[in-house]
């Protein structure tokens, strides 16, 4: 127990000392708190934010939400304080709040590497703020991580948590903004990688008019017994982290990550009840020699599954062989598969096993087995029942102690029927069907996935990746996948290729002809309205469309528009030529030309008119 919280400490410490100077040093008096200030900015906060009332989703950025009476929580909150007494309820209250203010931090880390101390900071109160659960307002801040300094003093309005102990308890004599403590000490905590403790000094449940709380290092406390009696608990840090821990993608490559990367290149990553439940059938028959059929549609990751399944199988110090039967000639597929013997035909010059005996002791694993031929079939259940093969023109048989994983993603059962695949080979392969969902019914998997492959593909690539957009986490959580998992990765191998270095990657580094298709999802406008969100990447379409709504005309008059342009460019800069040239990416000559020309074509215009 002692030992692996020392870890957790060095790993801690090790992701801030990763993120070089973004977090060092920052305080309240350099804060901006316009909205035009630097990112995180309270409006690229709320564009994370977005509705998907279609298929019951709430999402920030990638981490899925729930819209929640408040007063079911109080309702959940006092059955806690009832049941376990004060004590233990605030422990598990705290500690839920550390949770989530230790994933506002990774999200904001991974979305915004390079953001400015102070804003990246500030984020964690205004993701509070948005997450509808207090308004925050800082008095002070100062913070120096290289001199282990951390100095906050807050106020908090409107805390939800204090509505619901005063509806229940009244006013007492305890604070009672728990979960809202745990945030705050979960948020600085993980963003700093050191120990921050916050503590509610005044609070609403007690009479006050607000609540005001402070944090500090922990050096600096004192003693902090009775904090961590409320924030520790087993296995609690655990909980913290997200189910796929998020990864400094900006890092640059290391060579120690070579050896890591090679070994995840056939990973299985989920946490849908789907995913977990093909796990679960794939640990259970890994450990037996029974035949395993994979079925599921094209790119769903057979293969990734199938090499699981020799990995933890008592086979996996021997060979794992892969045949896609659909991607070799049926002319060569035999040879393929059981190997020639010399003479056997033109040009089988020399001898040369198959891919059985390669497998021989392993696992050999059939791709888009209804492919083969009857030949083939006919040999294929030769080898499951007798355990021996034939090669090409061969004259003996030979013994092979083969496991033999097959995957398809036709219906079999319909291929039998139809005469075109032997009943007892099917019989035969589906002594353990697996069926892998496609990935458009274990959606919630694919955030996991993209940070995955961001992570993966990056690495592989040696590019700095400031995770993606929030338009772009919109698009790929709402794309219809045709091609599964195989697709995403192609995307995202795409968006990681396509992006400059250290940004962050946008709808248009990924998707190219791909039909993106009406994005059923509503996002908060800055007036804090559910809108459709506008301009969702697909180019020139979206800028017509919306230039037509705002100037509400059907049709645009391009040299209107144009001499629109001009003449707001040029009275927003007071009338100075060369500002507003600048502002339009022209010089004041051209400027100058252009409006003359416009000018003139308005006279014509007007001149005609009657
Ligand atoms: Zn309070």
């Amino acid at each position: 127990m002692k030992s692996s919280k020392a870890q957790d400490k060095i790993s801690l410490a090790e992701m801030a000392r990763r993120s070089g100077a973004m977090l060092r040093r920052g305080d309240s008096t350099r804060f901006d708190w316009s909205a035009s200030g630097s990112s995180p900015t309270l409006a690229d906060l709320t564009e994370s934010l977005f509705f998907s009332p279609g298929d019951g989703r709430i999402w920030l950025n990638d981490q899925r939400m729930l819209l929640i009476h408040s007063s079911a929580i109080g309702h959940l909150r006092r059955e806690l304080i009832d049941t376990l007494g004060m004590a233990r309820a605030r422990g598990l209250l705290t500690r839920a709040g550390y949770v989530s203010g230790s994933r506002d931090a990774h999200l904001v880390r991974q979305r915004w590497p390079d953001g400015d101390a102070a804003a990246v900071f500030m984020a964690g109160a205004r993701l509070h703020a948005l997450e509808g659960v207090v308004k925050v307002t800082p008095t002070t801040f100062s913070f120096d991580i290289d001199r282990g300094v951390y100095e906050g003093e807050f106020t908090w309005e409107h805390s939800s948590e204090d509505d619901e102990h005063i509806s229940a308890y009244g006013i007492g004599t305890d604070p009672a903004c728990w979960s809202q403590i745990g945030y705050a000490t979960g948020y600085v905590t993980t963003l700093f990688g050191q120990q921050v403790i916050f503590r509610e000094l005044e609070c609403r449940s007690m009479g006050a008019s607000v609540c005001r709380v402070v944090g500090r290092h922990a050096a600096a406390w004192g003693d902090i017994s009775e904090d961590l009696r409320y924030l520790e608990a087993q296995d609690f840090r655990s909980l913290a982290r997200p189910a796929d821990p998020i990864v400094p993608v900006a890092e640059a490559p290391a060579v120690e990550r070579v050896g890591e990367a090679e070994l995840d290149r056939h990973a299985v990553v989920g946490a849908s009840s789907a995913f977990v439940s093909a796990c679960h059938l794939l640990d259970r028959v890994a450990r037996t020699q029974a035949t395993v059929l994979f079925t599921g549609e094209s790119g769903v990751g057979k293969e990734a599954f199938a090499r699981r399944l020799h990995r933890i199988s008592p086979r996996s110090e021997l060979a794992f062989v892969a045949v896609n039967c659909a991607a070799i000639p049926e002319a060569l597929l035999e040879s393929e598969l059981f190997g020639v013997d010399r003479g056997a035909f033109t040009g089988a010059t020399v001898s040369r096993p198959g891919r059985f005996e390669r497998a021989d002791g392993g696992t050999l694993f059939l791709d888009e087995i209804g492919m083969l031929s009857p030949v083939a079939q006919a040999k294929l259940l030769r080898v499951l029942q007798e355990g021996e093969i034939e090669r090409v023109g061969g004259i003996r048989v030979q013994r092979v102690d083969v496991r033999l994983v097959a995957a398809t993603n036709v219906d079999l059962q319909a291929e039998v029927r139809a005469g075109r695949f032997r009943a007892d080979l099917f019989y035969r392969l589906n002594v353990f069907p697996i069926h892998l969902p496609p990935l458009r019914e274990r959606r919630e998997d694919i955030p996991l996935l993209m940070n995955h492959f961001l992570r993966r593909e990056a690495q592989r690539h040696g590019r700095r990746v400031a995770g993606f957009s929030a338009r772009a986490v919109r698009a790929l959580l709402h794309y219809d996948w045709p091609g599964n998992i195989r697709e995403l990765l192609n995307l995202i191998e795409r968006g990681v290729i396509n992006v400059e270095d250290g940004a962050a990657i946008e709808v248009h580094h990924m998707f190219k002809g791909e039909a993106l298709g009406a994005l059923s999802v509503l996002a908060l406008s800055s007036q804090g309205e559910l809108v459709e969100p506008e301009g969702e990447g697909q180019g020139i379409g979206n800028l017509l469309g919306h230039l037509r709504g705002a100037l509400g005309v059907p049709v645009l008059d391009l040299p209107d528009l144009e001499a629109r342009l001009l003449h707001e460019a040029v009275q927003s800069c007071g009338g100075n030529l060369a500002a507003a040239a600048r502002m339009l990416g022209l010089s004041r000559a051209q400027i100058a030309y252009r409006l003359e020309r416009s000018d003139a074509q308005q006279g014509r215009t007007q001149g005609r008119s009657p």
